[in-house]
């Protein structure tokens, strides 16, 4: 976890004095096999905030959608120079495939249902900014569990950092396993009221209907009356409790438009230290690079 401290550390750095352009020269591929707002554009303005440049690829403009396999684009646009490639893909595991094959520094923008690295790392700054500690804190993450891979990368590393994490959701999304496999400092419930008792934060996920085959939940009004973030559900947290979501949220179904807007919702402030952290990771990864002539990977959180 010492990674994680250090990449948490340089991100204040960025955030209180604006960074030299230390990346200048280096090029970034950005391989996006999945719709992408809020993670394809903080990478790019990360990468451009030091000074690298920037080449973005994504499936509905390239060979990818005709049938490209994911190694020969990789390949290819690996002859083009770039010293790192941010990819996201709907298969667990893609990033480490390439990984295993190019030469280049390979960080995982999102990978299926598997994992998240810099929402979680963005994430536990959030609340390291507004608390000053993460060790000790209770946090609640509401809803679709089993198909996010920002709640199984939020697990790995806020435990690891010393919170406790009480995952909440319905028994279709929210496997028992799941909640066992991280160990003592993670418990599952499935009434929300428990979930929110006294917490100091909420991070509220999407319903991800994409990664849905078969119906999970009765429907989405159904879902909103059991699940739902409310004004008055939220009077259950810490009167400091933090409001987190990863985004893209749908007002109304996981959180209501009160309470999303609230003083206590800090979503828009999760997108600005989103790019704090990127610079940190890429700095980190890239500039590594630069330092010692040799690969660095981070396709793992
Ligand atoms: N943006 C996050 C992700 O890519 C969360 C979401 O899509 O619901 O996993």
């Amino acid at each position: 976890m010492d990674e994680a401290w250090a990449i948490l550390r340089q991100a204040r750095r960025f955030q209180q004095q604006a960074p030299e352009r230390r990346l200048s020269g280096r090029r970034l591929l950005l391989l996006f096999y999945e719709p992408s707002t809020r993670t394809r554009t903080s990478f790019e303005v990360a990468a451009r905030r030091l000074g690298a440049e920037t080449v973005s690829v994504t499936a509905q403009s390239s060979s990818i959608e005709k049938g490209e396999s994911l190694l020969d684009t990789v390949y290819t646009l690996q002859a083009m120079a770039v010293d790192g490639i941010v990819i996201r893909h709907a298969a667990s595991g893609a990033p480490h495939l390439v990984a295993r094959n190019v030469h280049s520094t390979v960080i995982n923008a999102g990978d299926g249902m598997h994992e998240h690295p810099t929402q979680a790392l963005l994430d536990g700054y959030t609340l390291w900014r507004h608390f000053g500690r993460l060790e000790g804190l209770e946090i609640a993450i509401v809803g679709d569990i089993l198909h996010s891979r920002v709640a199984r990368s939020n697990l790995l590393l806020l435990t690891q950092l010393g919170a406790r994490v009480r995952l909440c959701g319905p028994r279709t999304l929210l496997p028992p396993a799941l909640a066992e496999a991280y160990g003592p400092r993670v418990r599952a419930t499935y009434r929300l009221e428990d979930a929110l008792d006294a917490v100091d934060a909420v991070m509220v996920l999407r319903l991800q209907m994409e990664r849905m085959q078969a119906g999970f939940f009765p429907n989405e009004a159904e879902y909103a009356r059991e699940y739902g973030l409310t004004p008055e559900r939220l009077r259950l947290a810490s009167p400091q409790a933090l409001v987190m979501h990863p985004g893209p949220m749908i007002r109304g179904v996981e959180i209501s438009a009160e309470v999303a807007d609230s003083p206590q919702s800090v979503i828009r402030e999760q997108v600005e230290n989103g790019v704090l952290i990127r610079m940190a990771v890429l700095d980190r990864l890239l500039g590594q690079t630069a330092a010692q002539g040799a690969p660095a990977m981070m396709a793992k959180g």
